[in-house]
Parts: structure tokens; sequence; C-alpha cells
């Protein structure tokens, strides 16, 4: 069932969004060489608990970890560790959220470490915009479908591939709720988008087109070719004038 918020459960929401997208601008203001994975999980407790919220990730997915932290091949749920260090050259993305007064909000996405790469650059360029192209389809009866659309064909048109097995979702008092929102498909299926509705859209985009692989640790998710990956994400709400993007420092 898709959950319908009410005004004062968007305005919740809407000052959950603000402190979380405070909080992911400090975690991305500390990167740099040679830092650990762990540093960005331990700042982010430290953050989250600052604001009253707690962890989505640990609480609702049982996740060891406050923060998702991916690098390069990694595609999402990367498990932060003390001694993995980020090096010049990475391409890093943290995927965090948090629940706060009874609601989620979950954002990530994905910075270049020192310098990096030319065709690194480009793929976090195309992973950035798809995420603002599904949010630009997000308008009242058009269909969910719509906006997973939006995002596949614009990353496909830039010779990128999104991954296909992890998908956006709704979220509320969960933090995942229906609808499921693929990164593909074609337009014009599934549910009319609502007001009130709040959705995590969060296209994983990569370089290779094979399905990704889980490794070892039984939670990082990595590209089959070791080609890179990027993931950017926002909470939007669906409202009268299409979207308003939650996540958003104010
Ligand atoms: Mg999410």
């Amino acid at each position: 069932m898709i959950s319908i918020k009410t005004e004062d459960e968007l305005a919740i929401m809407q000052e959950n969004g603000r402190l979380l997208a405070q909080i992911l601008h400090e975690l991305v203001s500390e990167v740099r060489p040679n830092r650990s994975t762990g540093f960005f999980n331990r700042l982010a407790i430290e953050r989250i608990a600052a604001c009253g919220g707690e962890s989505a990730f640990d609480r609702f997915a049982g996740f060891p970890g406050v923060i998702n932290t991916s690098i390069n091949e990694e595609v999402v749920h990367g498990v932060p560790s003390e001694e993995r260090l980020l090096q010049s050259g990475d391409l890093f993305s943290i995927d965090i959220g948090m629940i706060r007064n009874g609601f989620c909000v979950d954002m990530a996405t994905t910075v270049g470490v020192g310098v990096i790469g030319e065709a690194a650059e480009r793929l976090l360029g195309v992973g950035e915009q798809s995420l603002w192209e599904g949010i630009k389809a997000v308008r009242i009866a058009k269909r969910l479908s719509d906006v997973s659309h939006a995002i596949g064909a614009y990353v496909e048109a830039q010779g990128f591939h999104v991954v296909r097995e992890y998908v956006g979702h709704g979220i509320g008092r969960d933090l995942h709720e229906d609808p499921q929102i693929p990164n593909y498909g074609p337009p014009g299926r599934g549910v009319r988008l609502r007001a009130g509705m709040t959705l995590a859209i969060e296209p994983m985009v990569k370089v290779d087109d094979l399905p990704t692989c889980v490794r070892d640790d039984q939670w990082t998710v990595v590209t089959a070719t070791g080609g890179l990956s990027v993931h950017f994400e926002h909470t939007v709400a669906v409202t009268r004038d299409g979207a308003e993007v939650l996540t958003l420092r104010r």
C-alpha cells in the first residue's frame, strides 16, 4: 500500500530532509585521500544523534553501519571500515538514511576523491543528472514508470547503464515502503502519482551492462566487470506543482 502523507507528516519529513542534507554536506566536505570509510560512519553517528535522529539503516535494514560507503566498482551497501582508506582518483558514494520524529528520509551522493579521471568525471555528471531527470518526471497524474523511464532513457542515451537489481522506493514511517521505483522501463505504467506520496528516487549508474554481484561480506554490491558505478538519491514529495525535493539544504 502506498501511504499518502498529511501536511503535518510532510512538514516533519521536510525538516528531516533539510537536516539530513546538511549532515551529508558535512560528510562530503571531509572527503580526502587517506580518510577511512569508518571515519565517515563515526561522523554520521555523531551528527545524526546531535539532531535527535537515529540511523534508518541499522534500524530497518540490519546494516552494519549508519551509512553505506561504496568505492569505485562498489555500487551500494559498502560496509564502513577503519581499514578501508580513500585514495585520490576514487569515486566515493555515501548513502545515508535517518528516522526522526517517526519519519524516514534517505539520500545518497557520489563524489570524486582528490583528482579523478575524465571518464569518472563524465559518469558522475550523468549519474547526478539522471536523478534530476527522474525528479523532473514527477507530476501528479503521471504514472510511476514515467519516472523510471526518464532515468533509464537518459542514462542509456549517454552511453551508460542503470543497475536493474536495486530500485528506489516509497518512504515514510518505514525506510522502504511501496511502491518500488525501478530506474528503467517503458513509460505509462504503474500507479498514478498523487499529492502526498513521498518517494526515494535513486539511480545507480555504471559503465557496464551486466548484472551486479554481491561480495562475500553479503552486503557490498559490485559491478560484474569491476567498472565504475555511481549513486545519487533524493527523497521527494509529490505536490500539486510537481516534486518537492525534501533532502535539500535550505
Ligand atoms: Mg534508498
